[in-house]
């Protein structure tokens, strides 16, 4: 094991406590670019610089990292210590510091601040105190970084004692149309260790589902994928750039993961599936922590010749250039045919295969009416198909330029037209790794949470696993009279987050990096005022809000009179702070608001002794 040597760090936390985050773990949007350490359920705990050197820059606001220091080091090392309750103030001065920027600046969320004179600081000294905002609880965010735009595995210079490697369960799912794995011409699902043969017709994609065992589940420092001896995977966790973290598309499946369970995506989304054409094959997956230990789990493949008769199927037909013709026997290895399944006297939607040799680079293909299609979400075309939108009515397709890491040109656009247009989706150009497939649908109403009322059609825009590198611009049609609690709506793993439109004409427009469900509603009902209560000079509200959001901007809390913005803990929707009660009655007050603008309030009288 290499490490680096010519620094002195040591963990921030005395004595060092657990991990429960490693390094290049999986985010929704990015790669965790730090290690979590554990404080066991606590707040507060001492936060000590990891080497000497000077605190250069702060940053304070209700979303990432809360309250962050970030010290220089000799070398160009910066180290980042993330989620803090409280700036270290005696010694260093920073919450008065802050105080000041809030004062000066008129924004209680100051964002980030470079300090016109940095503050040295010697290894060991205590810089703030941890606290409990980001995912999984309370915890701190350590980062060791080059520079500021290259993060290290902290491993490289710490010991942390990190578990074995699990590896749980699997998907297999089809990477290219007409392709069955397991008898589906869709997905198989699989726990591991795997112990039958499974049949595969045509290309496929393994997704992984593992982790590293930690204060909980970790991600896997060094994740390999081997087919029949070949490597076809390779993601070890010793480094990035911050500029590449669209590529988590890449390697995670971002449609089926949580940042508690993620999958993996082998070969990743940049690299051609893996196809198979004869014989039995192997894949081997290995798993290997930062000290070496390692997990490891086979899957045996073999070539399934026909993969479909007619027998078991309601019907199939075939496309002859102007329309879909019946087809008898076996079905046909070219061309494309659709077909549905029976189960229990019901029939599928129609499936749509391709089959046959793949096209020649730069040959395009005719328009094609496709009635429905199981399975073609995530369906990726030959390498070489090259086309225009296929179709527009209804339903929109578009498919890729081939090319690694590049989706569509930039500034492409394509709408759905209905009997007038209700969706525009201009692409900010790159970003899914290969060749993809992109459409908008409509969809059936969804559920959504009771405080929305939404007041368009519900659009599906795919593959929900893309992460793009520029984002997309999405214009829905407003059908209303414009109000200010309307917003965008979009759905990624199950839940409906609100996206701020901006309004240029009769649409209402959003930036997206993510694509998914998107829908225009109104959040009609205010966030709700919970409990109030003080302790030891500290006021704590409960405020909900399941519609826009709590805007942690805008809660006021006030006694008479005399107001300030609390603190506003997201995940436990819960804002703090400290309040001074003057002696005698007095009329506490709190106000809250959403995102789209609905604002509620509550007081309660409190006694000052
Ligand atoms: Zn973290």
């Amino acid at each position: 094991m290499l490490f680096l040597r010519g620094q002195n760090f040591i963990w921030p936390l005395r004595p060092f406590t657990a991990l429960t985050s490693t390094f290049y773990e999986y985010r929704t949007t990015h790669f965790h670019s730090g290690v979590d350490l554990s404080t066991y359920g606590k707040t507060g705990l001492p936060v000590r610089a990891s080497e000497s050197g000077e605190i250069f820059r702060i940053f304070y606001h209700w979303y990432g990292f809360g309250r962050a220091v970030y010290i220089r080091h000799p070398g160009g090392f910066v180290t980042v210590y993330g989620h803090l309750v409280r700036f270290e103030d005696k010694g260093l001065g920073l919450e008065r510091l802050l105080k000041n920027l809030q004062r000066s600046t008129g924004k209680k969320y100051i964002g980030n601040y470079y300090l016109e004179r940095p503050i040295r600081v010697r290894r060991g000294q205590v810089i703030g105190y941890s606290g409990s905002m980001g995912i999984g609880g309370p915890h701190l965010h350590f980062e060791i970084r080059k520079g500021e735009i290259q993060p290290l595995n902290p491993l490289l210079f710490l010991r942390a004692p990190t578990g074995p490697v699990v590896l749980r369960s699997y998907i297999l799912e089809v990477a290219s149309p007409g392709s069955f794995v397991g008898l589906s011409p869709t997905r198989l699902y699989g726990r591991l260790p795997e112990n039958r043969k499974i049949p595969v017709h045509g290309c496929f994609r393994f997704f992984l589902q593992g982790y590293e065992k930690c204060r909980g589940r970790c991600g896997i420092y060094h994740l390999e994928a081997y087919f029949d001896g070949k490597k076809v995977f390779d993601l070890k966790g010793d480094r990035f750039q911050f500029s590449r973290n669209y590529t988590a598309g890449w390697f995670f499946n971002l449609a089926l993961s949580t940042t508690k369970r993620p999958y993996y995506v082998i070969p990743d989304f940049s690299s051609p599936p893996l196809c198979i054409a004869t014989g039995e094959h192997t894949l081997e997956i290995r798993g290997t922590n930062f000290y070496g230990k390692t997990g490891r789990a086979f899957l045996r493949l073999y070539h399934w010749p026909s993969p479909l008769s007619l027998k078991g199927l309601c019907c199939a037909e075939r496309w002859n250039g102007q329309g879909w013709e019946r087809v008898s026997g076996e079905i046909p290895d070219r061309g494309y045919i659709r077909f549905k399944t029976s189960a229990g006297g019901f029939s599928s939607p129609w499936i749509i295969l391709y089959r046959g040799e793949s096209l020649k680079s730069g040959e395009s293909v005719k328009p094609l009416r496709i009635e429905a299609h199981v399975g073609w979400e995530k369906a990726v075309f030959p390498r070489g198909f090259l086309a225009s939108p296929l179709f527009c009515q209804g339903e929109c397709f578009a498919v890729t330029a081939p090319g690694r890491g590049n989706l569509v040109s930039r500034g492409f656009s394509f709408k759905i037209e209905d009997s007038a247009p209700g969706i525009r989706v201009k692409m900010g150009g790159e970003g899914f790794p290969g060749i993809a497939f992109l459409r908008v649908s409509t969809l059936p109403p969804q559920k959504v949470p009771e405080e929305l009322l939404p007041i368009s059609k519900f659009y599906l825009l795919t593959p929900r696993e893309a992460l793009l590198k520029s984002p997309a611009t999405v214009e829905i049609r407003l059908q209303e009279k414009y109000r200010r609690d309307i917003g965008i709506y979009r759905k990624f793993s199950r839940k409906w987050s609100f996206l701020k439109p901006s309004r240029s004409g009769g649409w209402l427009q959003v930036k997206t990096k993510l694509l998914g469900t998107f829908v225009v509603a109104r959040d009609v009902v205010p966030p709700q005022i919970g409990r109030i209560r003080i302790r030891r000079g500290i006021i704590y509200v409960t405020i909900r809000d399941r519609g826009s959001g709590v805007n942690p901007e805008a809660i006021r809390i006030s006694i008479g009179g005399k107001g300030f913005i609390p603190e506003y803990d997201y995940d436990a929707g819960l804002a703090f702070g400290r309040v001074k009660v003057p002696r005698g009655r007095h009329l506490l007050k709190v106000r809250a608001e959403d995102f789209a603008g609905n604002s509620s309030a509550r007081s309660v009288w409190v006694a000052g002794k």
